[in-house]
């Protein structure tokens, strides 16, 4: 049943809502207004050890001190927005898997947060809301059929058709990051192989730059290897940034492999723009130009031709501006 609440940011010309952002290392909490302004912002540390009734109070201690925040400077939350990572259920009351959170699974912790609060509440997954964000507020605004693609330890996706958040099965467009795109490529986590998780990711890409400085000790990223001990996509863009060629040639195969699963993704959905964000975009230019050139060489030409692959534009921020747009979908008409 769609709700009709107005004036419920009495002190604001602006509907707001409260997104929280939870993952397996910390909560991310903002009032973001209804043009996806973020007017506060808070970030608690999470403890995936702990029990589903300790990570339940904490998140609703910090919703409470976040809506206490947004009251002072004048804007009070009409709804509740909350995305996390994982497989949620139909009703999405119970958590079925959250790999970063697994004192949750299996537990109806979304229901029993819905019940702790007095505000209407609404849960996605984190892929669907960043997808939303981008598509309400950033690169992808009015796109008819967008994919927005998080890139970082692991991949996950969400797929916009025509402003309705596309869900195939369960709540989700599907594991876009688990399309398989090398049948002779290493195996994921997922239980499958060849992934395009596995052979694109941050992990993926920081196991290539081992082996590559390895194979070339004279290279950039070799001695920035040496310095800091390890690789991790901060050294790769660092070296890349130096023009080392060992470093871009592994960005670049890293993007390759991308852009196999966005042909592959487009097959499927047929979008006219592909948004990249995630910390391995963030690597550099030459991730993205890789993806695209790879497209180009291999996709179907009909539904590849015309599509678009850029940054995602809204940052770490996208998750709680999106689960904030996407609880003020609950409350308005
Ligand atoms: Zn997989």
């Amino acid at each position: 049943m769609i709700q009709v609440i107005r004036g419920s940011c009495a002190l604001s010309a602006n509907r707001c809502a409260i997104g929280v952002d939870l993952g397996g290392q910390s909560v991310k909490l903002a009032v973001v207004d209804d043009s996806g302004r973020i007017v506060v912002r808070r970030q608690a540390p999470i403890d995936a050890s702990r029990s589903e009734p300790e990570i339940r109070s904490l998140i609703l201690d910090e919703i409470a001190a976040i809506r206490r925040e947004g009251r002072a400077v004048g804007f009070a939350p009409a709804a509740v927005g909350m995305v996390m990572p994982g497989y949620l259920d139909r009703e999405r009351s119970r958590v079925l898997f959250a790999a970063n959170l697994p004192t949750l699974n299996g537990t109806e912790f979304l229901g029993a947060v819905r019940t702790g609060l007095d505000l209407p509440a609404a849960f996605d997954a984190d892929s669907n809301a960043a997808a939303y964000a981008e598509y309400r507020f950033g690169a992808g605004r009015g796109v008819d059929r967008l994919i927005v693609a998080v890139v970082g330890t692991g991949i996950g996706a969400g797929v916009i058709i025509e402003g309705q958040v596309l869900r195939i099965w369960s709540h989700i467009a599907g594991s876009l990051g688990h399309v398989i795109v090398d049948a002779g490529g290493p195996r994921c986590a997922c239980g499958g192989t060849g992934c395009v998780e596995a052979l694109a990711s941050g992990p993926a890409l920081e196991r290539r730059a081992a082996e590559a400085a390895r194979r070339h000790p004279q290279s950039r990223l070799a001695a920035l290897a040496g310095q800091s001990g390890r690789l991790t996509g901060i050294e790769v863009g660092r070296a890349l940034g130096e023009n080392d060629p060992v470093a871009l040639e592994i960005v670049r195969e890293t993007g390759r492999w991308l852009g196999v699963g966005i042909a592959s993704w487009c097959v499927v959905f047929r979008p006219t723009k592909v948004l990249i964000g995630g910390g391995v975009a963030a690597v550099g230019e030459p991730f993205l130009a890789a993806a695209r050139e790879t497209v180009a060489a291999i996709g179907q030409p009909s539904a590849t031709r015309d599509v678009e692959i850029a940054p995602a534009t809204l940052g770490p921020d996208a998750g709680t501006i999106g689960a904030a747009a996407l609880a003020t979908r609950i409350v308005t008409v």
